[in-house]
């Protein structure tokens, strides 16, 4: 069989001489981590955003964890979240000891229903973490009503959609808390690190609390001397450096770039594809603009795991996003089962996700199409 002669990979970051250089004066100033370039990283992200605060975190998933402490959550308190997620938009909630219940999908945006999470409130939910699966943004209006109706708190898992739109509006803008994932395979990177995205200044100070051991931030000064300061609570060491920052500022002026020439592969997927029986492409939401972290398809009538091999042979790094959550002989021992969400289930075994980054080259797009085009025919 025909084999590209390198690997393509589903995901890649994208770095250039201005990334490098920008990491390079932060390693050679004052401060490593603690310093000045946290500060305005957090600041280009809320500005682009357009919130009021935004607190960095060493990774997606500590953001995450903050955010369910800054929203309360704790034992007890029901959760609820999609089965189609990458495990951190539910583990989160275990760390702060809740319970997660999960909601089922809608097979055509692959997003969680709206309406599955209506069924799944009860007297102990206390908040909901939909996830802009793919970079596709959650239908975040249906959602914010039926969280306002419960008296809900909404945490958006917005790894996949930073830059992603709703309605003319950016995610992030609209539910509680956003956490954005700058994992390298995410719409930018810092090569480990996360925020969280938020108008309100409650959940602002918990976050700055949470992220540094506890430790109230504004108490360094007082009385008592220049070394005295106060741990209030029990919080974490969740900081991002400042090398990551300066990396993180460098790739926000690219994030727009990315994100079109994500969408112009998406849009030669989609073209390519449409019209194929046993291929369905993903639905996009009217008045959403998706961020395309993922190219996802589903194979109707397709034995996927041949295809799968296929494209591997090949040398094409397709993937399957994601195992659903409960899954995992983790959710499985406490007590989660099989046929919980069938529609997510059904929807998993015939997923297939296809190479999109920014470095993807146009002759590796069509390589791609035509070796699917080639198995699915055969
Ligand atoms: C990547 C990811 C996370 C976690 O982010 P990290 O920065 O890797 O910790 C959470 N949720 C989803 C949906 C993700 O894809």
């Amino acid at each position: 069989m025909e084999k590209y002669p390198k690997f393509i990979s589903y995901g890649s970051q994208a770095i250039d001489e201005d990334d490098i250089q920008s990491v390079i004066e932060t390693l050679l100033s004052p401060n490593l981590t603690q310093g000045p370039k946290i500060t305005q990283f957090e600041q280009a992200i809320a500005n682009y955003v357009g919130t009021k605060y935004a607190v960095a975190f060493c990774n997606g998933t500590a953001a995450l964890h903050g955010a369910c402490y800054a929203a309360g959550i704790s034992e007890g308190d029901e959760v609820i979240t999609s089965p189609i997620t990458f495990a951190a938009s539910a583990n989160c909630v275990r760390y702060v000891g809740g319970t997660v219940v999960f909601a089922d999908i809608d097979e055509r945006t692959y997003n969680i229903d709206p309406e599955q999470i209506r069924s799944k409130i009860t007297s102990k939910t206390k908040a909901i973490i939909p996830v802009d699966f793919t970079g596709q943004p959650v239908d975040i209006d249906a959602i914010m009503d039926i969280a306002r109706e419960h008296n809900l708190i909404v945490i958006e898992d917005g790894a996949h959609s930073l830059g992603a739109s709703y309605k003319g509006r950016k995610v992030g803008t609209q539910a509680d808390m956003t956490m954005f994932s700058f994992h390298p395979v995410k719409p930018i990177t810092t090569a480990e690190g996360g925020v969280i995205v938020t108008n309100n200044e409650i959940y602002y100070k918990k976050l700055l609390k949470f992220r540094s051991h506890g430790i109230e931030p504004t108490a360094y000064a007082s009385e008592q001397g220049d070394w005295y300061y106060e741990m209030t609570e029990l919080g974490y060491n969740y900081r991002m450096t400042d090398l990551q920052a300066a990396l993180g500022i460098s790739q926000m002026k690219k994030l727009d770039e990315f994100i079109e020439h994500r969408r112009g592969i998406a849009a030669v997927y989609t073209e390519a594809l449409k019209d194929i029986d046993s291929i369905k492409v993903p639905k996009q939401l009217e008045e959403t603009k998706s961020g395309w972290h993922l190219y996802m398809i589903q194979l109707e009538n397709v034995n996927r795991k041949q295809v799968f091999d296929a494209m591997r042979a090949a040398n094409i790094g397709v993937h399957v996003h994601y195992i659903p959550v409960y899954w995992h002989p983790y959710y499985k021992n406490l007590g989660y089962e099989q046929g919980l969400c069938p529609i997510a289930e059904a929807w998993y075994e015939k997923a297939l996700t296809l190479p999109i980054h920014p470095k993807l080259k146009d002759n590796e797009i069509n390589y791609i199409v035509n070796t699917l085009k080639k198995q699915i025919t055969l």
